[in-house]
């Protein structure tokens, strides 16, 4: 009896102890409560640096803060993204060039194919209902049940990504304005607003009750945090001295294929899976111990088939098929590709179908460990690239950003009363370091040769 008793309060305690770790570590419990309507902080969270429209972490933080806050104001340099033109772009501009040019000048993985997980699905459709999300995708040509695997995309050659922007835009309560974040101001411990600079040189200053940054790769919460403690002070030099960062020669090259019917019909008779629906999906990782090639295949709308070579301090030139089968012959398989695989490129050889191609040289990832940091403003936050960029090798950006945005909803349900307790900003970083700041320690070793330095 007494065995039998120890074994009910081994397993009762192991899953209290599961729970509690999945509670701390994982959004798990707390993705259901997304999108629940209470009574507003008063104030506006500026949700600052990049536009909530046309950046993943901008996105989901801008619809979030809308719950919790009477206003959201976003500020936004590159507005040209709100055009009509751009909300409902036309991805076959792209295949005019063979070298696709970027539009963005912050954000330089733009134009390439990238990957997204099914937590973004996932806090897309808490946050906006499933049905919205799946006429917005849908209509866009995505085929039906993309929310069940990954979804690919470029936002040069995808006429679905835009549809999230139109989504955020339905919101109410969230206003754009123009314009480059250029500092913070502050009193008694707390940020009461943002520096914003227009296109014409004009400076002032956007009142804020919460200042979330999403600067991206820019950094510019971290940059200027310290001018506003004073860059020679000490909790300045404290804060700089927490940013990480690693040599990372990373390279991508995404290429872009325009498919006829005839070619789609001749792909499917081939025994292409997933081509007639936009259901095709193949990605190829390394051992990275024996090489980093890696190779994505995909074409999850309409007729864009994208082909992705990336690897670390990549050799290949790819700017003919034949250098994309060479390409293919130089990766260190430990199973073979499907054979499929090879009959695509047999059949766009085959009819001469070019491709437009994007590359890029990843800048070099960078950790800012905020949870570290000492005497900053208790209502200041940073979400997504802004904090930690990761080693594309593995995509992962935009689900990390997911499970902060998840947490700051969390932490602004928990809050009572009616304005944010002074201990906000460094219980977020908190959560935030729990919950994805080991995503860092995996980030260099995932390419051996890399070492994590402190600059
Ligand atoms: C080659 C490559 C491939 C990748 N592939 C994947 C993938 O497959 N899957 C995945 O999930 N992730 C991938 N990532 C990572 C992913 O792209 C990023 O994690 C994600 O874009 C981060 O979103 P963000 O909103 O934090 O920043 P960003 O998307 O960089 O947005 C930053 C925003 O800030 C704005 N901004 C900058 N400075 C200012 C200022 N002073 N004032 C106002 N606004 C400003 C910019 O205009 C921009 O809108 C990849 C990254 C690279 C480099």
């Amino acid at each position: 009896m007494e065995g039998i008793d120890d074994l009910c309060l081994l397993q009762g305690l192991s899953k209290v102890m599961h729970r509690k770790l999945v509670q701390s570590l994982s959004i798990a419990y707390d993705l259901p409560n997304l999108g629940i309507q209470r009574e507003r902080l008063s104030g506006t969270a500026v949700v600052c640096g990049g536009s909530t429209l046309t950046s993943i972490s901008g996105l989901l933080i801008a619809r979030i803060c809308s719950d919790h806050f009477e206003n959201v104001t976003i500020i936004e340099p590159e507005e040209w993204l709100l055009t009509e033109e751009r909300l409902n772009p036309n991805p076959d501009q792209i295949f005019i060039m063979k070298t696709i040019s970027n539009p963005r000048a912050r954000i330089p993985q733009w134009p390439a194919a990238q990957g997204f997980d099914a937590s973004l699905t996932l806090v897309l459709e808490k946050l906006f209902g499933p049905e919205e999300v799946k006429n917005e995708v849908t209509e866009a040509g995505t085929k039906p049940g993309w929310e069940l695997g990954t979804l690919y995309f470029s936002e040069e050659a995808s006429h679905s990504r835009p549809s999230f922007r139109r989504l955020v835009l339905k919101t109410k309560n969230i206003q754009q304005l123009s314009g480059k974040g250029d500092g913070l101001v502050a009193q008694n411990g707390a940020l009461t607003g943002v520096k914003r600079r227009t296109a014409n040189g004009k400076e002032e200053i956007v009142p804020a009750t919460l200042v979330v940054d999403f600067t991206g790769v820019a950094l510019g919460g971290f940059r200027w945090l310290q001018e506003l403690l004073g860059s020679t002070s000490a909790a300045a030099k404290q804060l700089a001295s927490l940013k990480e960062t690693f040599n990372n020669k990373y390279q991508a090259v995404s290429c872009f294929f325009k498919l006829s019917d005839a070619v789609i019909d001749e792909m499917d008779q081939a025994g292409i899976p997933g081509i007639k629906d936009n259901g095709l999906q193949h990605i190829f990782l390394p051992n990275l111990n024996a090489d980093t090639r890696s190779l994505v295949l995909s074409s999850s709308e309409k007729n864009i088939l994208s082909i992705s070579c990336c690897e670390y301090d990549m050799q290949e030139e790819i700017e003919r098929m034949d250098n994309i089968r060479e390409y293919y012959h130089n990766l260190v398989m430990e199973v073979p590709l499907p054979k499929y695989i090879y009959t695509i490129l047999d059949i766009l050889e085959k009819h001469r179908v070019p491709f437009s191609k994007y590359a890029i040289r990843t800048p070099y990832p960078v950790y800012i460990q905020y949870a570290k940091a000492k005497g900053l403003p208790s209502n200041f936050i940073a979400i997504g690239d802004s904090v930690m960029q990761l080693n594309p090798i593995k995509g992962q950006g935009a689900s990390k950003a997911c499970a902060e945005v998840v947490s700051l909803n969390k932490l602004l349900l928990d809050v009572k009363g009616n304005t944010l307790p002074s201990d906000f900003g460094q219980n977020f970083f908190k959560l935030q370091a729990t919950r994805t700041g080991g995503l860092w320690s995996v980030c260099p070793t995932t390419l051996a040769h890399e070492a994590v330095l402190k600059i």
